[in-house]
């Protein structure tokens, strides 16, 4: 059995999150990943678990370094995943990473034998809209480009390994874990 890298994206609002703290707790042979980020933290998240939250002046530092296996930029703010942390973890377990779909790509450039990228769509436009207005944590303009960003993360979709949508949580998880199941027996 080999260790996959297992690559969750979708867009904001869809459950990714929520699927991944499921898929952890169920699963002892995966770990996760705590990316950083130049973003201020929202209400509740905490330094070290949600993000590291560091400045831009340590990001950028720590680009030059080669300290992140991939990292982007979301409504001005980076995002990267720690590299060493990565490939030490996936000496022992397969590690669950809950990035963008330019991230995913990256990732799967960068460890093509363990990358496999899962992406997790709303059952509806619709429906995802109207949840991402329930947050209400953000202005009109920051909705507007979340719904844009939207659009294009699902329009990659046809580039990642697996699509799954999310119309009922325990469904969409089960279907996941068959994915890390059966691509773990894969000799590659
Ligand atoms: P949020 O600010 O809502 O937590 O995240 C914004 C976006 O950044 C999401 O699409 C999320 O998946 C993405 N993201 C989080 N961590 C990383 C990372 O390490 N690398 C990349 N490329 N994107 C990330």
């Amino acid at each position: 059995m080999r260790n996959i890298l297992l690559v969750i994206s979708g867009p904001s609002g869809v459950g990714k999150g929520t699927l991944a703290r499921l898929l952890l707790a169920e699963d002892k042979g995966l770990v996760g990943s705590v990316s950083c980020t130049t973003r201020a933290p929202r209400a509740g998240e905490k330094d070290g678990r949600e993000y590291f939250f560091i400045t831009p002046q340590e990001f950028r530092d720590r680009i030059a370094a080669n300290d992140f296996l991939e990292y982007d930029e979301h409504f001005g703010n980076l995002y990267g995943t720690p590299r060493s942390f990565v490939e030490r973890r996936l000496k022992k377990a397969s590690v669950l990473l809950e990035i963008d779909v330019v991230g995913g790509l990256n990732a799967k450039r960068l460890m093509p034998k363990s990358a496999v990228l899962v992406m997790v769509a709303p059952p509806s436009m619709e429906e995802l809209g109207r949840r991402l207005a329930g947050r209400g944590s953000e202005g009109k303009e920051a909705f507007a480009e979340r719904m844009r960003r939207v659009r294009y993360e699902l329009d990659q979709a046809p580039l990642y390994d697996y699509t799954v949508v999310n119309d009922d949580l325990q469904r969409a998880k089960r279907e996941i874990q068959e994915i890390i199941r059966k691509e773990k027996e894969k000799t590659i």
